[in-house]
């Protein structure tokens, strides 16, 4: 097992004990592969750079937040040095990560022609060497899968991750679509001899089914409830609740609590045809109903949580003690509970 004291941000090595209030799934930047061909598409660097600062100052000055994570997949607009420049500016840890996104929505074919062992190398270069020629290297690996299975070409993206995790001992953030596909990620992780708990399965919380959610625990993995105020996805209630359901079943050490969120996103949405007055519009809603604050995390959902029974405590050790035992790769504490 190997033990890490610090961890690769944008702006170099932290010391894991300095990572802080942590969230662990937002994005600075979001673009879907195609959007810098839209005619109508205005790529504003300056201006993206300056929400995403003004965002983390808040999170920062008025939450404590220290340290975000953003697996933005390569293909999806991921951008170091944009990173970079907002990590600094706010004064806020920011870790990137290597990895591609799903097949249905990414996957670029070059990559899909590689084997398994030609993506490991990317990965690993990623993460020991630097992205490009940056000199920024990646803190974790992406790994992502469809619904309702995993794919053949998606099993091989996860068996290159694997690789790239045993070399270089940094931990995986998985994306799962629909609640589906978590305990048959921790399959293959397992099979490709990456330990359960240097895993983190995302996006666990679309999944209503508590069972769902301690089949992901019982195998030992993190469990991501990480698209807080996705209410299109998942009502934030039904979230709650389930958090609640497995701090008292004790199992608080191994959730990872984020938003998903994107400062901003290049072009217009993906998820559906929009009619003319929308896409008039879209430009203006981008920031307020596709995107919430990110500060929601703090202002409404954890509020939900103490309602529950949650506690501060609880809540501090979500946000502070389960980064740093991921990035570190400690074995999970014992279960507080049964
Ligand atoms: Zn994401």
């Amino acid at each position: 097992m190997v033990q890490a004291a610090t961890v690769q941000s944008v702006t170099g090595p932290i010391s894991i004990q300095r990572l802080g209030r942590t969230l662990m799934h937002e994005h600075i930047f979001i673009a879907f592969p195609g959007a810098w061909f839209d005619p109508f598409v205005k790529f504003d660097r300056p201006a993206l750079i300056e929400e995403a600062v003004t965002r983390l100052v808040k999170l920062r000055a008025e939450y404590g937040v220290c340290t975000l994570v953003d697996p933005c997949p390569i293909e999806l607009g991921r951008d170091v040095m944009i990173m970079k420049e907002v990590s600094e500016r706010a004064e806020v840890q920011i870790i990137c990560t290597t990895g591609f996104y799903y097949q249905e929505r990414g996957l670029p074919i070059y990559w899909r022609a590689r084997t398994v062992d030609e993506i490991a190398e990317l990965y690993i270069r990623e993460i020991n060497h630097g992205i490009g020629d940056t000199g920024v290297r990646a803190g974790a690996i992406k790994v992502s899968t469809g619904a309702p299975s995993v794919t053949e070409q998606e099993e091989k993206f996860l068996a290159a991750a694997c690789i790239a995790q045993r070399v270089t001992g940094v931990p995986i953030i998985t994306h799962t679509t629909q609640g589906c596909g978590g305990p048959e990620q921790q399959q293959l992780f397992a099979a490709g001899g990456v330990d359960a708990h240097r895993c983190l399965i995302g996006h666990c919380c679309s999944s209503p089914d508590h069972t769902y959610h301690r089949r992901i625990v019982g195998g030992g993995s993190y469990i991501g409830f990480d698209q807080v105020g996705y209410n299109n996805f998942q009502r934030d209630v039904v979230r709650a609740d389930n958090v609640a359901k497995l701090v008292r079943s004790g199992f608080r050490a191994q959730i990872m609590m984020s938003m998903d969120c994107a400062c901003s996103t290049l072009g217009r949405p993906t998820t559906h045809q929009l009619t003319c007055d929308e896409a008039a519009k879209a430009e203006d809603m981008k920031s307020q109903e596709f995107w919430p604050p990110h500060t929601y995390l703090f202002t409404d959902f954890i509020p939900m949580l103490h309602a529950r029974g949650v506690s501060q405590a609880d809540v501090q050790f979500i946000l502070e003690d389960n980064p740093r035992r991921f990035f570190a790769g400690d074995l999970l504490p014992q279960a507080s509970a049964g």
